[in-house]
């Protein structure tokens, strides 16, 4: 496509604008009607130098050296809030904003915290920098055991990715071991990677490691081949978003699930499993790469809405206007970057929202997020009731598991 710029467009706005051009719906971007949308409802709107919309704003006079050389940026944290109601279809989360990570990235300008994390990724295959040998070990134990594909190969119906935090992260295993036991009892065939499993590479690509991210691909892109499934699910929807959006350009391309959507495609078979009653008010999360990302608003509900005694109430924020809990497009590595320039945190605002709606629970979809809300559970005073918890130890104690 031959791309036509102003005289104002030149060096550095020009190649970023014709970077962004590349993206999907790239072009949209020349229709920015400056109404201040994006930066209005961004959750660091207000305390970014440079929010999207004065972003494009800077591409248009020529000044976009100005906010690579400030840190805004890295208040971002791709919840794609911004993208969903541009008036004008502009890709400012996958385009604009991860485009502008990239720039800072090449440009050496990174918070440490990330830089680490991202270093990790790309000697260990996780962004914890745990050894990948002890990937499966939160299965240890399990009857009956976890089919791990690279000692049994054996071929089945559902390839598990467990993903990053839900492998490793020491909130997150009991969750982990609960989906498996639902799985079971659903009389599932499914097997996991284990060792052989890498990082989605999905939050590293929003933070502007795209390199990084392709490498992730390619590896779990040739470990995939080696197996014989009919599907993929994920504990985590980011990686449920990589598989679904973005590993098909490159080549690696199977039908993917996320659990909640997995399971709530077999409720009529878990419903007579969910015998046990849980009296309680439910505020559900919804995850930015479930719900605003790919549309899975439902799913997740109607399944605590199977459990007897639940009562789903919402908070003000929710569905398409869901409030990030701080953790994605690198957020979950910029926790102290973050801290200095805001003095709050996203999970905060989250749990303030689920004490305002009455919740004795706040139940969660996406393994960020039990880790981060806990620690803000434990920073308000009038949260101190609050639970929270992931959506498969919920059904797992309703199924006496
Ligand atoms: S919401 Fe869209 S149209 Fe409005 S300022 Fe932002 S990028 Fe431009
Ligand atoms: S993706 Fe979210 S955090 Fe990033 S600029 Fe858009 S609204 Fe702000």
């Amino acid at each position: 496509m031959e791309i036509t710029l102003s005289p104002l467009e030149s060096s550095l706005s020009k190649t970023f604008l014709t970077s962004i051009y590349q993206v999907n719906d790239g072009g949209n971007i020349r229709t920015c009607l400056q109404c201040g949308t994006c930066s209005g409802i961004c959750p660091f709107g207000y305390i970014m130098q440079y929010p999207p919309g004065k972003m494009v704003g800077a591409l248009r006079t020529d000044i976009f050296d100005q906010v690579i050389k400030t840190d805004s940026v890295w208040m971002c944290v791709s919840c794609y809030a911004c993208t969903e109601f541009c008036p004008s279809d502009i890709p400012i989360t996958a385009g604009l904003m991860t485009r502008a990570k990239e720039e800072m990235v090449l440009a050496g300008n990174i918070p440490t915290e990330l830089q680490s994390a991202l270093e990790n990724t790309q000697r260990y295959g996780n962004p914890l920098g745990e050894s990948p040998r002890k990937r499966a070990d939160w299965a240890m134990g399990l009857q009956p055991e976890v089919n791990i594909l690279g000692k049994t190969r054996q071929p089945v119906d559902v390839l598990w990715f467990v993903g990053d935090y839900a492998s490793y992260h020491p909130r997150m295993v009991s969750a982990t071991k609960a989906l498996a036991k639902i799985l079971d009892a659903l009389g599932i065939k499914f097997g996991i990677l284990g060792p052989e499993e890498n990082s989605d590479g999905d939050s590293q690509r929003l933070a502007g490691e795209r390199g990084l991210f392709e490498m992730m691909t390619q590896k779990n892109g040739q470990v995939f081949k080696k197996y014989q499934f009919t599907e993929i699910i994920t504990t985590d929807p980011h990686a449920f978003n990589a598989l679904k959006n973005e590993y098909p350009s490159l080549g690696i391309s199977y039908p993917v699930k996320h659990y909640t959507q997995f399971l709530a495609g077999r409720i009529e078979q878990l419903k007579p499993l969910l015998k046990k009653t849980i009296q309680t008010k439910i505020a559900y999360h919804d995850p930015c790469y479930l719900g605003r990302a790919n549309g899975i608003f439902d799913e997740p509900r109607d399944l605590l809405k199977a459990i007897p005694g639940v009562e789903l109430v919402e908070m003000s924020h929710q569905r398409t206007n869901s409030l990030c809990c701080g953790g994605g497009g690198g957020g979950m590595w910029l926790d102290g970057f973050q801290w200095e320039k805001a003095h709050t945190r996203l999970s905060e605002w989250r749990v303030r929202e689920a004490v305002a709606a009455n919740a004795d629970i706040l139940a969660v979809a996406c393994p960020y997020e039990p880790p981060r809300f806990e620690d803000a559970v434990k920073t308000i005073q009038t949260a101190s009731h609050l639970k929270v918890r992931e959506l498969a130890e919920l059904l797992a104690e309703a199924m006496d598991l």
